[in-house]
């Protein structure tokens, strides 16, 4: 049996912003996993394009998403959910931005959960409290949670201004309550926490290195512990990477790689 496997997207989180945060949680899966902090988001660095490519397993030339307004793919993709739905998976989606909806088929999920409001801090913990509590009931495969009160606190106060660090630590404690669901069952998950894209200023979008970097850290038993990946990583390396650790098979659309680097290989 696979070890399960849950992804935290935390909106809008830079690499030094998370290094300047307090995050003993995050921090525990970098010292015990394996990560970079220099992986690269796609053009645009806008959330719902991003998200598209890190779902999808493609840049956006390919799946077409510019805005933060779906518009049906020309050419579909299935994305990392669909295969698992495929597949027989259970699943389950915690979010609390409704343009997230579109990242996969509406049926594909087994379990959807949105709180369509991330304008505050408590949002991020009705996600994760939601996400803690069906984690407790019912065997996932694989589960996202998105949490997107950071991205807010960036563009209301700044990205890097306290509020927005605050923010980020806020969000590892959330990430922190819905892995000590798994623990307290007695299951090891493989879990990555990665973000959408960065920022500056009061926004992103942009191709400055602030707005396009983003953290990439993997951790769990299938995981080389206490690694600092070689490998460049794009965000779209996320949806092969993760089909792979599922036990899932790689769709023949998806142009991103499996980060094997990071796998102990006689586990996955
Ligand atoms: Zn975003």
């Amino acid at each position: 049996m696979l070890n399960p496997v849950i992804f935290f997207s935390i909106d809008g989180m830079r690499p030094d912003g998370l290094t300047a945060a307090k995050t003993p949680c995050i921090d525990r899966l970098i010292a015990n996993g394996s990560w970079s902090l220099s992986a690269r988001t796609v053009m645009p660095s806008v959330t719902l394009p991003c998200h598209t490519s890190m779902h999808r397993g493609v840049d956006v030339p390919r799946h077409g998403i510019t805005t933060n307004t779906f518009q049906p793919l020309a050419r579909p993709v299935p994305s990392l959910f669909d295969v698992a739905k495929a597949n027989q998976l259970t699943t389950g989606m915690f979010f609390n931005w409704g343009e997230l909806r579109d990242l996969m088929a509406p049926d594909s999920p087994s379990i959807v959960y949105l709180h369509n409001d991330p304008s505050y801090a408590e949002s991020d913990w009705i996600i994760a409290r939601s996400a803690a509590d069906h984690i407790r009931r019912i065997d996932f495969d694989l589960v996202f949670v998105y949490l997107g009160y950071t991205d807010i606190a960036g563009h209301d106060h700044g990205w890097m201004s306290e509020p927005y660090i605050d923010a980020i630590s806020n969000a590892d404690a959330c990430v922190s309550h819905v892995l000590s669901a798994y623990a307290e069952r007695g299951i090891e998950p493989n879990v990555l926490v990665v973000s959408d894209h960065g920022g500056h200023g009061r926004s992103h979008g942009t191709e400055m290195d602030e707005d396009m970097t983003i953290p990439w850290v993997l951790a769990g038993p299938s995981i080389v512990p206490r690694q600092e990946l070689k490998t460049p990583i794009r965000i779209f390396d996320t949806c092969p990477t993760l089909a792979s650790l599922a036990g899932l098979p790689l769709a023949k659309e998806w142009e991103g790689k499996v980060i094997s680097e990071a796998f102990i290989s006689s586990k996955v």
